[in-house]
């Protein structure tokens, strides 16, 4: 089934046809505000792991779980939030997803075997109106074949799950493009686990104590330690080679290696690259722009006929934190 909703006024009779099928144990396309989620009822064993094998994904890499409600929570997690609580009040619901010791019956295949449950609370209309009516937290990883660039509108989800899950609903473009930024609260301290739409400066306002992983800010891609099990899967990558400069002196010899190779970069930098083909990312002035485009960029230069792709960095702060390392994890070479 696919069915096409306002993204701000889904109908809810719609709605509630698909979320039918999640009682009913299928597997549901739906958009959120990050990126589109394949969800499950996260208490339906079977269910669950027809994700895992719709999206080819490793059954260690565990699934967020998805409520609309913060009385949920406590069907879910088995200790106290309150060190939580600041940041929920400022960033529930929308695109950060926090980490807790998980009750006992919470499936282990959701949490890729893990003793902690991922929960995020989205704000998008549809992803809300849908959890109300499918009466059930939702685990959901990203709708797309592992290792692909997240989708981010319907027509990336139909390119990769189509006829392979029950439902699609499409709700045009997710509006910040990238995956939810992750915190985990299992342990003493908060620790970032994955950078996201929420940014470090805006979460560093909220709880002073954040700790950011070395590996997150060093040039290392991955951690020594996996502290979150998809975190050392190649991710977001188009099939042809990416080549990621982030030393500008070098971007010259870059591009005389590949000839042919379309450029992805800002707006502001197109008029540099005079006689070659260029791929808008978005603006400087509003980077969320970039992150909103990012994983359609990343698909669509697959479409050009040339022997790679060259994408142009980023200096990392705000946002473009984020944008970069998805785009380190995208990558097959990287020149700094
Ligand atoms: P996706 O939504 O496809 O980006 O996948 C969800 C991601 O959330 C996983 O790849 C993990 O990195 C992270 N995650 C989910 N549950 C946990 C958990 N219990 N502990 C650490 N990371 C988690
Ligand atoms: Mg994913």
């Amino acid at each position: 089934m696919l069915v096409k909703v306002d993204p701000l006024k889904p109908v809810e009779d719609i709605l509630r046809k698909v979320a039918d099928l999640i009682k009913e144990g299928g597997v549901v396309a739906f958009p959120t505000e990050t990126v589109y989620g394949l969800g499950a009822d996260c208490f339906n064993i079977s269910a669950v792991l027809k994700i895992f094998q719709i999206k080819r994904r490793p059954a260690d890499n565990p699934l967020i779980v998805h409520i609309y409600d913060i009385k949920q929570l406590q069907d879910l997690i088995d200790q106290d939030y309150e060190k939580a609580c600041a940041i929920m009040d400022v960033f529930w619901p929308g695109p950060v997803t926090l980490i807790f010791r998980k009750k006992s019956y919470v499936p282990k295949e959701v949490t890729g075997g893990l003793e902690t449950v991922a929960v995020r609370m989205p704000s998008h209309p549809v992803a809300q109106k849908f959890l109300r009516l499918s009466g059930t937290p939702i685990a959901a990883p990203s709708a797309n074949l592992s290792g692909k660039p997240s989708p981010t509108r319907a027509e990336h989800v139909i390119e990769d799950l189509y006829g392979l899950v029950d439902a699609i609903i499409d709700g045009g473009e997710t509006p910040l493009g990238i995956e939810s930024t992750i915190i985990d609260f299992s342990r003493e301290r908060p620790i970032l686990l994955r950078p996201g739409p929420a940014t470090i400066e805006e979460i560093q306002k909220v709880i002073q104590n954040l700790e950011i992983p070395e590996f997150l800010l060093k040039k290392t891609n991955e951690p020594t330690r996996p502290l979150s099990p998809g975190m050392s899967y190649r991710h977001y990558a188009p099939e042809k080679p990416l080549i990621l400069v982030i030393d500008y002196n070098k971007l010259d010899e870059v591009l005389l290696r590949y000839p042919d190779a379309p450029v992805i970069c800002a707006q502001e930098l197109v008029s540099k690259f005079y006689g070659r083909r260029t791929v808008v990312l978005g603006t400087l002035r509003e980077p969320f722009t970039i992150a909103q485009n990012l994983f359609h960029v990343l698909r669509t230069v697959d479409s050009i006929t040339a022997s790679a792709a060259i994408v142009v960095g980023f200096e990392s702060k705000g946002i473009l934190f984020s944008v970069m390392n998805r785009l380190r994890k995208a990558a097959s070479e990287i020149v700094e």
